[in-house]
C-alpha cells in the first residue's frame, strides 16, 4: 500500500461508534466537523482481545493530557505501545474521567433512557464477538477537563474548533473503536452532539520516523510467560483445588552489594542526598542514580517498530 493512500473515510453519526481495524503503521484520524465535540476511544490488540488500551498506565507514562508525541498503553502485564499521537491540533484530552454509562445519566441525571459512551463501545465491538464486560476505560480526545485545588476533577468546554482532528498511528494491528460521546447534559461536549470525521491512511516514512525508540522488554509479558494462559469461558468462579501459589520473585532475596565511586562520584552522590528528595542513605540515593541511568539508557534503546508485529 502506498504512503498516504486513504483506505477508509465516513461519518461517526451522534449515538453511535464504529469498530475499525488499523494495522501496523496504518494511520487513525479523528476530526471535528462542527468542533467542541468529544470522541470516547478504545483499541484492543487485533490478534488477542486480551490486549487492550489502559488508561491507568498511560495517564502514569504521559499524565491527564496526553497529546502529540505521546503513547497509548496497553494494560499490565503486557505494557506495550499500541498507538502513538501523530498529531493533536488542539491539545485538550481526558484520561481520567471513565466512559459515560447508563447507570449514570439515570442516577446522576434522572434520565433512564440516554445515549451513552459504554453502550456505544459495546454495540460496536459487538461487530467482532466482544461483549458488554470487554468495554474498558476509554480515551477521551477532545475532552477539556482539570483537576481543581482540592483534588477534584472537573469538565471545562471545549476549544476543539471545526477542522481540529487527532491523528493516531497503530504500532501493531489493533481494533480500534471510537464513538461520539453520548454526553449532552454536560460541558464534554459543550451540550450537544456532533457528527465526526474518521479516516484511515497509510503513514508515510517521515512518519513512521518521529515515533520515539521504546525497548523491547522481558516484563513486557505475553500468555506464553503466564501460568494460566487460557481464557476463562464460563462466568462462575471455582477453587481449583491443586492450586499452589508460584509467586514470582517469591521469597524475596536481598544482598549487600559493595559499589567502588570515584570521588567525583560520591560527591555527586552526597549532592543528590543533600537535596533531601532522594533518600536519607547512600544507598537510598543509589537506587535514584540507577533509575536515571535506566532513562538514560531506555532513551538512546534500538528502533524497533518493526519489531513489535504481534
Ligand atoms: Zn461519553
Amino acid at each position: 500500500m502506498s504512503d498516504g493512500a486513504i483506505i477508509e473515510e465516513f461519518i461517526l453519526e451522534p449515538g453511535t461508534g464504529k469498530a475499525i481495524e488499523i494495522l501496523q503503521g496504518q494511520k487513525l484520524r479523528i476530526e471535528q466537523l462542527e468542533g467542541g465535540q468529544c470522541a470516547d476511544f478504545n483499541c484492543f490488540n487485533l490478534h488477542d482481545y486480551k490486549e487492550f488500551f489502559h488508561t491507568g498506565r498511560t495517564r502514569h507514562m504521559h499524565g491527564l493530557h496526553p497529546t502529540k508525541g505521546d503513547f497509548l498503553w496497553s494494560a499490565p502485564p503486557r505494557e506495550r505501545p499500541m498507538m502513538y499521537i501523530l498529531e493533536d491540533t488542539t491539545g485538550t484530552n481526558d484520561v481520567l474521567y471513565p466512559r459515560c454509562s447508563a447507570f449514570l445519566y439515570e442516577f446522576q441525571y434522572g434520565l433512564p433512557v440516554h445515549t451513552n459512551c459504554h453502550d456505544m463501545q459495546a454495540e460496536a465491538q459487538r461487530e467482532f464477538g466482544l461483549t458488554p464486560d470487554d468495554v474498558h476505560d476509554s480515551f477521551n480526545f477532545f475532552m477539556h477537563t482539570g483537576v481543581d485545588s482540592d483534588g477534584r476533577p472537573y469538565i471545562a468546554r471545549q476549544t476543539a474548533k471545526k477542522g481540529d482532528y487527532v491523528e493516531l498511528i497503530a504500532m501493531f494491528d489493533v481494533l480500534a473503536v471510537p464513538n461520539v460521546c453520548g454526553a449532552d447534559v454536560m460541558a464534554t461536549s459543550d451540550f450537544s452532539f456532533k457528527p465526526l470525521r474518521i479516516v484511515v491512511s497509510m503513514s508515510n516514512e517521515a512518519e513512521r520516523e518521529m515515533i520515539p525508540r521504546i525497548p523491547i522488554l522481558g516484563s513486557q509479558r505475553k500468555p506464553k510467560d503466564f501460568r494460566n494462559a487460557v481464557i476463562k469461558a464460563d462466568r462462575e468462579l471455582q477453587r481449583d483445588l491443586s492450586y499452589r501459589p508460584e509467586f514470582i520473585n517469591y521469597p524475596i532475596q536481598t544482598k549487600e552489594l559493595e559499589i567502588t565511586l570515584s570521588d567525583e562520584e560520591y560527591e555527586a552522590l552526597q549532592a543528590l542526598k543533600g537535596t533531601g528528595n532522594y533518600g536519607k542513605t547512600d544507598g537510598e540515593a543509589l537506587r535514584y542514580i540507577f533509575f536515571s541511568w535506566w532513562i538514560e539508557k531506555f532513551m538512546k534503546g534500538p528502533k524497533h517498530f518493526e519489531d513489535l508485529k504481534t
